[in-house]
């Protein structure tokens, strides 16, 4: 039960975000969150306390209560207060719903747990593949309705830039309640559909591997072209006359490259379409796409213009491969120096299976970034920018869900958290449209009373635990790292 209502006749008036929604009995607010129980304004969802040990193997969060943490959370071994289910008070002078204390060590904590409702907030999402998905700054789609951008990519993976208060309120209101969905089903950890602008589809699940165009991918690349002509240039030593490793970014020739010249490999009279960077090395030489080594090709000899007849040989022989082994075909020059595709040795199968073995596990990870910094801080607080300094001074430890958060440095509260580090499903909305997501603050309890917490509002751990589920931790689903 919640004291964030108000009856009219028999319908409550919940008061826990802006919207104020009358909920009539038996019925559910706009959010799902809240609902009308025999009138009771109650939170629907449980709250969730995560009891873990080390021997679960899980992240364990250490807190700033001196001396060597010893991986105990908040109480006893393993116990720790999430804001999932917690509810939201509104506005934001209220208490935060649960200020929670425990004892640690002999140090007296506390936890402060509010699911905070965040108009600024956003994903980013790192999918590893090569294969192009669309141009840089390209608009990303969700049921036809911009909800990002395609931003700069990695090394071997590409980045998109989800949400933001531009989306979620800044277009019509059809594109806010497509780009909350959005949000809150990849940091729920469900798969979402996407598609890019004059790019790719893309399904795109937290932990799971991207579906570009219909098709799984599988690999990361193991480097760009030129690395990978830098790691295997050894063992092609003696085996092969010229490798060409096709990269969409920077394709790799052995006998230019300075690993080749260190291994005295001669010239092959090799020429190469693209734009040459530096020996060895060569830009765009092709269209991006989801042929070879993340480039349009399917015929990788596109990308070679005719043998230099001074230098090259016929029974020359050459390898062709692409950043992730996926591709490979092996080539001999004729009487008339061009390259004729034959049988590949098993020698060179094998550098290909080690190309292939040395790739990782392609994954989509989601990061859910959002601000703190705002006005959440008040329910902390009755002085927030105190609290500020608190977690900029390391003596507040902030977390979601339980989850550890990386703060951004500078101004604000601005973090970034792991979403297949939470508990599933502990991300909602409000229809304003804006993400609710938990986030906890711990603290020695004479710091909290030093940055001027709502002390009058603390309560014990053993007040909460018989209303809340209690969940393992790690939590069940994919592991990180692993795929599916
Ligand atoms: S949207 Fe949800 S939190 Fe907001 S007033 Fe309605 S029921 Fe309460």
């Amino acid at each position: 039960m919640t004291d964030t209502s108000s009856a009219v006749a028999d319908k409550i008036r919940c008061d826990a975000c802006p919207v104020m929604c009358y909920i009539k009995p038996g019925a559910a607010g706009a959010c799902d969150r809240y609902a009308n129980h025999h009138g009771e304004l109650v939170r629907v969802d449980p709250h969730i306390i995560l009891e873990r040990t080390v021997s679960h193997g899980g992240r364990l969060v250490p807190f700033q209560a001196g001396g060597d943490w010893d991986g105990k959370i908040v109480h006893g071994p393993s116990t720790f207060v999430t804001a999932i289910g917690a509810g939201t008070t509104y506005p934001d002078y209220k208490p935060a719903p649960f200020i929670v204390s425990s004892e640690v060590d002999g140090v007296d904590m506390v936890t402060v747990v509010t699911e905070g409702i965040f108009s600024y907030c956003g994903v980013k999402v790192k999918i590893d593949t090569d294969r192009y998905l669309g141009p840089e700054t390209a608009t990303v789609r969700a049921e036809g309705e911009a909800v990002g951008h395609v931003t700069t990519s990695e090394y071997g993976s590409q980045m998109l830039s989800l949400g933001g208060v531009h989306h979620l309120t800044g277009g019509s209101k059809k594109e806010g309640r497509v780009t909350c969905d959005t949000l809150m089903d990849l940091s729920n950890g469900k798969p979402v559909e996407l598609t890019i602008d004059g790019g790719a589809t893309v399904v795109v699940q937290a932990g799971h591997a991207p579906v570009v165009n219909g098709l799984t991918e599988e690999r990361m690349r193991v480097g760009c072209g030129s690395a990978t002509i830098g790691m295997f240039a050894k063992q092609w030593q003696g085996k092969i006359d010229e490798v060409v490793v096709v990269d969409d970014h920077i394709t790799g020739v052995l006998s230019e490259h300075q690993a080749g010249k260190l291994l005295n490999i001669p010239d092959t009279g090799i020429k190469l379409k693209g734009r040459r960077s530096t020996p060895g090395r060569y830009f765009q030489v092709a269209e991006p796409g989801t042929g070879w080594g993340g480039t349009n090709i399917s015929d990788p000899l596109a990308i070679l213009g005719p043998f230099d007849p001074k230098t090259a040989r016929p029974g020359l022989t050459m390898l062709m491969v692409s950043t992730t082994g996926e591709h490979a075909a092996y080539y001999q020059l004729d009487d008339g120096l061009r390259p004729v595709e034959t049988e590949m040795p098993d020698a060179l199968k094998q550098s290909v299976a080690r190309i292939r073995e040395n790739c990782e596990p392609a994954l989509c990870t989601v990061l859910f970034m959002a601000g703190a910094g705002g006005s959440l801080r008040a329910g902390v607080t009755e002085n927030p920018v105190r609290l500020t300094r608190s977690v900029k001074d390391a003596l507040t430890r902030v977390t979601s869900g339980g989850a550890p958060v990386y703060v951004w440095p500078g101004g604000g509260i601005t973090y970034m958290v792991d979403v297949t580090q939470m508990p599933a499903n502990a991300f909602g909305y409000v229809p304003t449209p804006a993400l609710v997501a938990p986030i906890e603050f711990t603290m020695r309890l004479s710091d909290y009373a030093a940055l001027g917490g709502h002390m009058e509002s603390v309560r014990p751990l053993s007040s909460l635990k018989d209303n809340a589920e209690l969940l393992p931790w790690p939590r069940p689903g994919p592991i990180p790292g692993q795929g599916g």
